[in-house]
């Protein structure tokens, strides 16, 4: 599958190591990433020592410019996005009572906004090569909520909106939009929960484990292939069992 691919927030986490399987792939990979420039300039040197393909971008992508800049310096390095990985997001947690308007759009800026504005930069090209793959990381949260998470829980159910309705707008240009769902994956950003609240989690996880950030990116991979592209405004929970119906 040797296609160009950009995955947001791939510097650690979920996105690291959709990045490393998207070029075990054998995609050129754009590391996309905010804050952490050597995890991700780590992870380039990972992923070229192995014999694959990558670079790494700096950009905010909750900021519509930087967002432009990013797309056009993969494009003058790689060439035009064919598979977009949106995965960049943040939490920043409180019952809706102390909610702060900044808490709120923080993480609605860096969970949704920026699924939106990357994604329509992606398009254009996409339609043009009558080829492309969007994958949007959402959550559990944003099928069952959790309480303490409006904001994050109305970012990831925006996301499933959100990709539904790109991929009937793009079905018929040979555009692919999902989500992947994850559970309760190891990252820094559950790592950070307290004993209680893991342990509450793990009660409601049929599987009884957490899942590793591989696990998310096997699913991703999936959705990027050829072989996938009768498949479009699917939801896939990654979870042990947690959401099922
Ligand atoms: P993480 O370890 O906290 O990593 C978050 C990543 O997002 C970092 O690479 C960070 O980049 C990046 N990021 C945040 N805001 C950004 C911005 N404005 N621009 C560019 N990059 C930005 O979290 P994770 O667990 O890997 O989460 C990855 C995705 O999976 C998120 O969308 C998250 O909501 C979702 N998810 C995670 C879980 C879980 O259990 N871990 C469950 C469901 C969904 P820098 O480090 O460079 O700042």
């Amino acid at each position: 599958m040797a296609r160009v691919a950009l995955v947001t927030g791939a510097g650690r986490g979920i996105g690291r190591a959709v990045a490393k399987r998207l070029a075990e792939d054998g995609c050129a990979v754009a590391v996309n990433y905010r804050s952490s420039a050597e995890a991700a300039q780590a992870l380039v040197e990972e992923i070229t020592a192995a014999g694959g393909t990558a670079q790494a971008f700096a950009g905010d992508v909750s900021d519509p410019e930087a967002v432009k800049k990013l797309f056009e310096d993969v494009k003058n390095a790689l060439g035009p996005v064919e598979i977009l990985v949106n995965n960049a997001g943040r939490t920043q947690d409180g019952l809706l009572m102390r909610m702060k308007d900044a808490d709120w759009d923080n993480v609605l800026d860096a969970d949704l906004k920026s699924v939106f504005l990357c994604t329509r930069e992606a398009i254009r090209n996409m339609v043009r090569a009558k080829w492309g793959r969007i994958i949007n990381i959402s959550s559990v949260v944003g099928l069952t909520g959790n309480p303490g998470q409006a904001n994050y829980g109305a970012a990831k159910a925006g996301v499933i909106g959100f990709s539904k309705c790109v991929a009937r707008e793009y079905a018929a240009k040979g555009v692919t939009v999902n989500c992947v769902a994850p559970g309760y994956i190891a990252t820094d950003m559950t790592k950070v929960l307290p004993d209680a609240a893991k342990q509450a989690i793990l009660s409601g996880i049929p599987q009884g484990h957490q899942g590793a950030p591989e696990d998310v990116a096997n699913a991703v991979s999936f959705f990027a292939q050829d072989s996938s592209s009768y498949i479009t405004g699917q939801v896939l929970a990654v979870d042990g069992g947690m959401t099922m119906a």
